[in-house]
Parts: C-alpha cells; sequence; structure tokens
C-alpha cells in the first residue's frame, strides 16, 4: 500500500484528478454556509466514477449497490448514464423507479427478504433476484414467478477492508443444487453471485470466487441447465488516506480471471459497486466542538468534532477507513491528535491508533473536512442519537 501525500489526498485511485470536483465543493461551502455536519456531493464525480468503471469494464453489466449512498440525486445522475442498481428493499426499488431507473434495470441482490418484499419487487416488475437459500429460491419461485435468480457463494474475501464473513452465500455444491432447484420450480437459473469483501485492495481479490463460478457453470452444463451470467458484486476500492492499486489493474485482473476460467463460453458479466461510484464524490464538512487535553504532560490533544460514529462516520470502527482530513488552519505546525465524535457514547471515538495530526492552533468553531467521504456516512447515520440529526447531504452539479 502507498500512503497518500496531503496533495494526493484528493485524486481518484483511477488517473482522473478531481480538482473541478474540490473547486466546486468549496464554492457551494463558502457561498452557502450550510449548518454542520453536512455532506456535500459532487454530481459530476459520480457521473465520472460510473463512466471511468464502465470505461475499463466494456461489456460488463454495472449494478451502482445503492446501500451505499441513497441521495435521491445520485441515483437519478446514474441512472441518466445508463447505469443499473443493486437494491435491497422496498424503499430502495421505489427510489430507483421513482428517478428514472427502469424495473429490468434492477437487481434484488439481497438474499435476505421477506415474501412480502418479493412479492411487491415483483408487482413493481423487478425480475431478477439474488438467493443463496432453498426456502428463498422457492419464495422467489412463489412470489416472483418466472423470474431470473443468481446463487450466492460463499467466497474467501481476504485482502477487503470489510470481508463479508460468513452471512451471505452457500457453498459451491449448494448453489449448483439450488440453480437446478430453480429451473425445475419455473425460475430462470442465471448464474452465480458473490461479493469479494468491500474495499477490496487485491486486483486480484476477484479471481478464486470467478474459479468456483466457472466450475458450477461447467457442471450444470454438462446436465444440459445453462447458466448465461455471473455477478462479480462489489469491492472495487475509493482512495482514502492509503491509495489503492489504479482501476485499471483491477479491470484487467478481473476480465483476466473470466477469460481463464470460463474459456471460450464467455457469459455475461454484472458488477455492482457502491463505494468506488461514490465515495470520491463526497465531503463531509464538520466543525470543532472542543480540543483539549487530559493532563499537562500529555502530548496529544483530543479534537471533539461535531460528526461521530453515530452522525455517518460508521466506517470509523476498528479504525477501518481513514478518512483524509482537511482543515480551515493548514499550512502551519502541527501535532498528533485523537479524534472524537460529540456523542456521550463511548465507542464513539474516531480515531486514536492512527497517526492523525492536526494544526497546533486548532480551535473550537473551526472546520475539519472528511475527503473521500460518500460512500456509507449518509446512509449510516442514527435518527437522533443524543439528540443530534441525521447527517445532511447537498448535492453539487
Ligand atoms: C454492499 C454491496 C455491494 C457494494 O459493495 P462495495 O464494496 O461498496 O462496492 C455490492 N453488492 C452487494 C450484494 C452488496 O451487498
Amino acid at each position: 500500500m502507498r500512503r497518500g501525500t496531503p496533495s494526493e489526498m484528493t485524486k481518484s485511485f483511477a488517473d482522473d484528478r478531481l480538482d473541478g470536483a474540490e473547486a466546486r465543493i468549496r464554492r457551494f461551502l463558502e457561498e452557502q454556509r450550510p449548518a454542520t455536519p453536512c455532506l456535500v456531493i459532487d454530481l459530476p464525480t459520480v457521473r465520472a466514477r460510473f463512466t471511468a468503471i464502465r470505461d475499463a469494464l466494456p461489456g460488463v453489466g454495472i449494478y451502482y449497490a445503492v446501500k451505499a449512498n441513497p441521495t435521491p440525486e445520485v441515483v437519478e445522475v446514474l441512472a441518466a448514464e445508463g447505469c443499473r442498481f443493486d437494491v435491497a428493499s422496498p424503499n430502495e426499488i421505489d427510489l430507483c423507479l421513482a428517478r428514472g431507473a427502469a424495473p429490468e434495470a434492477i437487481s434484488y441482490s439481497n438474499p435476505i427478504k421477506k415474501a412480502a418484499d418479493i412479492a411487491y419487487a415483483f408487482s413493481r416488475g423487478v425480475r431478477l433476484f439474488v438467493s443463496d437459500s432453498e426456502q428463498d429460491v422457492r419464495a422467489v419461485a412463489e412470489h416472483a414467478p418466472g423470474s431470473s435468480v443468481m446463487l450466492r457463494i460463499l467466497v474467501d474475501s481476504k485482502g477487503s477492508t470489510y470481508p463479508f464473513g460468513k452471512k451471505f452465500g452457500c457453498s459451491p455444491e449448494m448453489a449448483t443444487d439450488l440453480l437446478r432447484l430453480a429451473g425445475e420450480l419455473g425460475l430462470v437459473p442465471l448464474g452465480v453471485a458473490f461479493h469479494a469483501g468491500s474495499q477490496q485492495l487485491d486486483p486480484t481479490g476477484w479471481d478464486a470466487a470467478i474459479a468456483d463460478a466457472a466450475e458450477v457453470t461447467a457442471k450444470l452444463r454438462a446436465e444440459g441447465v445453462e447458466l448465461t451470467t455471473v455477478n462479480l458484486g462489489g469491492g472495487l476500492p475509493a482512495g482514502y488516506l492509503e491509495q489503492p492499486p489504479p482501476l485499471a489493474e483491477y479491470a484487467a485482473a478481473i476480465t483476466a480471471a473470466v477469460d481463464r476460467h470460463f474459456g471460450p463460453v464467455r457469459p455475461e458479466v454484472m458488477i455492482e459497486p457502491g463505494r468506488a461510484i461514490v465515495a470520491e464524490a463526497g465531503v463531509i464538512r464538520s466543525e470543532v466542538v472542543l480540543v483539549s487535553r487530559k493532563s499537562y504532560g500529555d502530548e496529544r490533544r483530543w479534537v471533539f468534532l461535531d460528526i461521530g460514529r453515530y452522525g455517518g462516520l460508521a466506517e470509523t470502527e476498528g479504525e477501518a477507513i481513514a478518512y483524509p482530513l482537511r482543515t480551515n488552519r493548514d499550512g502551519g505546525p502541527t501535532g498528533p491528535v485523537v479524534i472524537a465524535g460529540p456523542t456521550c457514547d463511548a465507542d464513539d471515538v474516531l480515531y486514536q491508533h492512527t497517526c492523525y495530526e492536526l494544526p497546533l492552533d486548532l480551535r473550537a468553531g473551526d472546520h475539519v473536512d472528511l475527503l473521500s467521504a460518500g460512500a456509507y456516512t449518509a446512509s449510516y447515520s442514527s435518527v437522533a442519537f443524543n439528540g443530534f440529526p441525521p447527517l445532511a447531504a447537498h448535492c453539487v452539479r
């Protein structure tokens, strides 16, 4: 891993510079002076990230994982570009349809769903579902008859910052049986799906799962069941304090793995990026509530912001995601800090192990901007923990 220098911190993990985005967001913050904390999303960057991924993976169906940032304008911009959508609930279906997505452009990729939610999706025209259990396959067959179904397999998501563990997916052997069952129940067995873990920092992190998917496909082909598609899930990374390898390396590794494992019968490929489309489009503006020390000899100051773990920074848990920071006092001498949120919860500490330094003259009322904060922030913020309102989101065009 390369550690980003401060001047690199707002650069995309692809080659495109985000200077225009920085200028637009700064202008918005200066002119509108919105109440803090707030998330500002640069819509041209959302569009640019989508087109960069589309251009890097020609012919691949790109389904934006709505949970990463469900701001309606984000969905609208992506729908207008021809992006498709990975949803997990009736509300996300309604959001996508209301913002210009066609029902055929929606994949209900959550294997955990109520029968009533499957029926609702079907009533709105959704015909593509991801499953990982016999009960769910049977529920899809009953409440969304004739739909296409993909079976999610368990994968080893090492190399990712957020492995998915064992919650989703089943063994390839079980997936094979359930795809066969899906066909018997009148569904279209479309193929295998998986998720290689979020913020996957290894471009070859999809390889083993693609091999498993190809094996399931070959096994069923021998029985006369023709799977047409493979769904590579999410995991494409974003640049934070540390910069992942460039997008081109991911595209090359993924394309090579599909070619190698599937051979001459190339499947339709789907991918479901969330973070990689929206993270670098967002900046959170926060305000310093307090700067303090715990003892006279203590070198590290505590900086309390008006946003914390419950205000949208859930991904700081375990300090997994380290956002680049910028303040209105940058340029002068700095010193080490612990950074914490404003609530009365002892876990509401953002960074105490990651070595952040902030200006020595930082004080209450100053601004701290968290960069690359467009993914998994507003959608994670609590409704009113300790009376703090949920994170507001603003869009710039
Ligand atoms: C969350 C999720 C994604 C998006 O993951 P990222 O790591 O943000 O790209 C894609 N597919 C499914 C099924 C998901 O649950």
